[in-house]
């Protein structure tokens, strides 16, 4: 057999992840490769983590990239924070609350699950009540951005009920940072990670967490080692926390964490808030094209995520023969339902450098002309006209 190089076609990605990545970082992910102890590349670590605190609004000293997907630094957070046999208020409202009570019970706590609708909010009430039937919780874990449904939930009030009975908090932020409002310090979320290749718009690999004095305490009172050694914290932030002190724990990917470094840099030069104003936007105008063509949201309006747009697929029409043709025709990636909502919806992606006007406009016409094409009934002929309307005023 022959193989030569690996040449990928140009996508444009409007899935759950991984999101568009912007040319810039792409450039930085091919800068030579230089040794992790490096003290110049120290230097770049310290600024990554600076960069991180400012993304996620905090100053926790322990504020940094896990080497490996936003799975990781899920798995960080709970090995660090469960011992056996604490119990853990987990919520569900989509896949992502189900792999939480999966790292519960591997760290040998018990889960104790609240159950919301897929694409619904979690429900602040079932929090409370959870809480109050179950006095010897000590943590609570929730999604901030459920990619799989499209819904957001309420951190800052979660945040704050857990606290009011005395537990800790575990909020994935993978789809949400860089893309909705996210005030680590100032909701007092205790235990946060994150992922790069959603709304930072960066290659997939790396997870950003970050804890808080809280939720150090409780890692520096465990009666028992954190059971895994790659993700105990107490032995990685050796390498991370030390300055130029640094010693080996393992190697640094040392390329993927520059292109973390631009990412960070890029949305740094856009501002915070000016990011979250243009995910905003753009929601509005594939929500105006999406509508017209007479396709519905499955998440109520006040709980929608903007960078996660999930619709109902119009009857009649089969959820893989439009992706293919969408694939193929457009080079363009949607993403389809997940669990339950397999076959029912498609969840189009307007993360990070994904988010922006000719994307738009590629996605709501090439559904137009797929859709149409294959004898569904769209209204055709104005979906573009909306979006434009929608975007320029
Ligand atoms: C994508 C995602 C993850 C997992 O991230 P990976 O990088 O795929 O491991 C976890 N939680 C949520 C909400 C996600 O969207």
């Amino acid at each position: 057999m022959t193989m030569k190089s690996f040449n990928p076609p140009v996508r444009t990605l409007m899935g759950p992840g991984p999101s568009d990545v912007h040319p810039r970082i792409l450039e930085a992910l091919s800068r030579p490769t230089i040794g992790h102890l490096d003290p110049v590349f120290v230097g770049m670590m310290d600024e990554i983590k600076a960069l991180l605190q400012y993304a996620f609004k905090t100053e926790n000293a322990l504020t940094m990239p896990v080497s490996a997907p936003g799975s990781a630094g899920m798995e960080t957070c709970f090995a660090n924070l469960v011992e056996p046999g604490d119990k853990v208020i987990v919520c569900q409202n989509g896949v992502f609350g189900g792999r939480m009570k999966e790292n519960v019970e591997r760290c040998g706590g018990t889960p104790v699950m609240v159950q919301d609708e897929w694409g619904k909010a979690v429900d602040p009430h079932k929090v409370e009540d959870a809480l109050k039937a179950n006095p010897d919780a000590c943590i609570l874990a929730f999604v901030q951005a459920e990619t799989s449904t499209g819904a957001q939930s309420d951190v800052k009030t979660l945040v704050d009920l857990a606290h009011r009975h005395d537990c800790l908090t575990i909020v994935d932020a993978v789809t949400s940072l860089g893309g909705t409002e996210l005030r680590v310090d100032d909701w007092h979320v205790d235990a946060i990670y994150s992922g790069t290749q959603k709304c930072l718009s960066c290659a997939p690999g790396i997870s950003p967490v970050s804890f808080n004095e809280r939720a150090l305490q409780k890692l520096k009172g465990r009666s028992t080692k954190v059971q895994s050694w790659f993700m105990d914290l107490n032995l990685v932030t050796a390498y991370w926390g030390g300055g130029q002190q640094r010693t080996y724990h393992h190697t640094a990917p040392v390329n993927a964490l520059y292109g973390l470094h631009e990412a960070l840099l890029m949305l740094r030069e856009e501002g915070l808030e000016n990011a979250w104003e243009r995910h905003r936007k753009n929601h509005l105008a594939l929500r105006a094209g999406l509508e017209t063509l007479g396709m519905g949201f499955i998440v109520a309006e006040a709980d929608r995520l903007p960078q996660l747009n999930a619709v109902s697929i119009p009857e009649g029409l089969d959820d893989a023969v439009v992706r293919s043709r969408l694939l193929n025709e457009y080079n363009l990636e949607i993403g389809a339902g997940l669990g339950t909502l397999a076959g029912k919806v498609w969840r189009i992606g307007l993360m990070g450098h994904a988010s922006r006007a000719e994307n738009i406009l590629l996605c709501v016409g090439a559904l137009e002309a797929v859709l149409s094409g294959l004898g569904a009934r769209v209204d055709t002929g104005n979906a573009l006209a909306e979006v434009q309307r929608s975007l320029h005023g």
